[in-house]
């Protein structure tokens, strides 16, 4: 029997992170995938959604071609041609990652893997059924759609998100289940190209767990690319016929489009692992671990999707690294109390830390300061003066706890917020960092600025 130091099942961004990382520590290691190496997150989450979603930013800039000063055709969206640029993105990846593991000498065996006994794993590969030892295993096996029983998925006409990211034509018109981060992100997606969309969720706005002033600019933002939003509306039943879906919603509106896209929720892999054979617990619904990634079993980590009810293929990654750390004898811990989080909007929003309505609940006393990018040089450059950075500190001491970022890049601006909180710093030293400029970052300075009173771009 195959012996490993680590063994990793599944080669998503935490499984294969995990791989990587044990390997650099000099472990013996093996990467067990019954699937495509990459996971969900290269394969059919992030990086093809991100691929569909500039696509069509770049299509819908051309509409706007006019503000720019640009006289230019209407153009047209070849959907084959668009969606077969998503799968050269991902092959093109897919194909780095198979080659980062080879490098670092992990071996990938390709096949279905569950535990048989607390070192041992049994995986059905083609070839047949193969045991593997290891002194550590890491379980890493994601999540996958929820596929509720009552939507006509035979049809062909009903995508999850594993199909709306490796079709290979675009939908005439769709109508989302899910006013969630994916489906409004699908939604901006579709919208720009100028596809019919129909948003419809059950709870009375969208991303409902976040920020009102986000989710209000996301709902504003849709509906000004003529995306028709139906809050605080159930789905009741959906027929499918040749033409197309038809979503029938509580109150008696029906609702037409060539395909409907599932997005509901994302229940975690933990079926068929063998947890119950070596005593692996579940919280809820999933794999219950500590800030070391390890589970009720000694010698047995989980990461990523299977342990974590946020997920983001970023927490995947950070949990890969801190249970290699530790299974290959490096003590590592992380609290996963700084998470940020991407919301892939036009405009895009970004959180990280305690909103001000958390802070509220527990008692601390806060000030929000807020920048627009009205007032950015940069985002009036470029026509995208639509949000705004808010920033929520304690109020006595100015420790940053929380930001949200509605704008252009608030993906990539939110970053400078988590770094301050990762280290503990205040606002006075958030403002007091030059920032470059002009930039979208700039407003996370101006922000601090405007919190202690000494706004230079804002009022007040
Ligand atoms: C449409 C969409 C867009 C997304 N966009 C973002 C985004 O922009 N940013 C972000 O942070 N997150 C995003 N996500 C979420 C992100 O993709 C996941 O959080 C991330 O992929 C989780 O990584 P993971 O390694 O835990 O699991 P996964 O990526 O799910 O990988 C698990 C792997 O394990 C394999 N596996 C499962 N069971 C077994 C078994 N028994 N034996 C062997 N292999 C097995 C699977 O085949 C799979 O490859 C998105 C998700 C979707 C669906």
């Amino acid at each position: 029997m195959p012996t490993y130091d680590v063994a990793v099942l599944g080669g998503g961004p935490g499984g294969y992170v995990a791989a990587l990382r044990a390997a650099k520590r000099g472990a013996k290691t093996c990467c067990i995938e019954a699937g495509l190496v990459g996971g969900v997150c290269l394969n059919v989450g992030c990086i093809p959604t991100k691929a569909m979603l500039h696509a069509s930013e770049i299509f819908h800039r051309f509409v706007r071609a006019a503000e720019y000063g640009f006289a230019a055709p209407k153009p047209t969206v070849n959907g084959p041609d668009y969606m077969k640029r998503v799968a050269s993105v991902t092959a093109g990846l897919r194909k780095g990652v198979e080659g980062l593991l080879k490098g670092r000498k992990v071996d990938l065996i390709r096949g279905r893997g569950r535990l048989t006994a607390r070192d041992t794993l049994a995986v059905e590969t083609e070839a047949g059924p193969q045991a593997i030892e290891a002194k550590a295993i890491i379980l890493a096996t994601g999540a996958r759609p929820a596929k509720p029983p009552f939507f006509p998925w035979d049809s062909g006409r009903v995508w999850t998100t594993d199909q709306a990211t490796t079709a290979t034509a675009l939908p005439e018109s769709i109508v989302v289940v899910g006013g969630g981060i994916i489906g409004c992100e699908f939604a901006t997606i579709y919208a720009e190209l100028g596809i019919r969309t129909i948003v419809v969720e059950m709870l009375d706005r969208l991303v409902a767990n976040i920020d009102d002033d986000a989710s209000k600019a996301i709902a504003k933002s849709l509906e000004k690319r003529g995306v028709t939003v139906r809050t605080g509306k159930r789905l009741v039943g959906m027929k499918a016929s040749a033409s197309g879906v038809a979503a029938e919603l509580e109150g008696g509106e029906t609702v037409q489009a060539s395909h409907a896209l599932v997005a509901v929720g994302r229940p975690p892999n933990t079926e068929n692992l063998g947890l119950e054979t070596v005593g692996v617990k579940l919280d809820g619904k999933i794999i219950k671990v500590d800030d070391r990634c390890r589970t009720s079993v000694e010698g047995i980590y989980a990461i990523g999707d299977v342990a974590e009810t946020r997920q983001y293929a970023h927490l995947a990654s950070r949990m890969g690294t801190v249970a290699a750390d530790n299974a290959t004898g490096h003590p590592a811990s992380d609290p996963r109390t700084v998470v940020p989080v991407g919301i892939y909007t036009h405009p895009e929003v970004a959180t990280v830390g305690e909103s001000e309505a958390e802070a509220a609940k527990t008692g601390k006393k806060v000030r929000v300061a807020r920048f627009h990018y009205q007032a950015s040089g940069m985002a009036r450059a470029y026509g995208d003066t639509e949000g705004q950075v808010k920033l929520i500190a304690g109020e006595e001491l100015g420790e940053v706890l929380g930001a949200v970022v509605i704008g252009r890049h608030a993906t990539d601006v939110i970053q400078g917020i988590a770094l301050a909180m990762r280290n503990e710093l205040t606002v006075e030293e958030l403002a007091a960092t030059i920032h470059p400029h002009p930039t979208f970052v700039e407003g996370v300075m101006e922000a601090a600025e405007a919190w202690l009173g000494f706004a230079v771009h804002a009022g007040g």
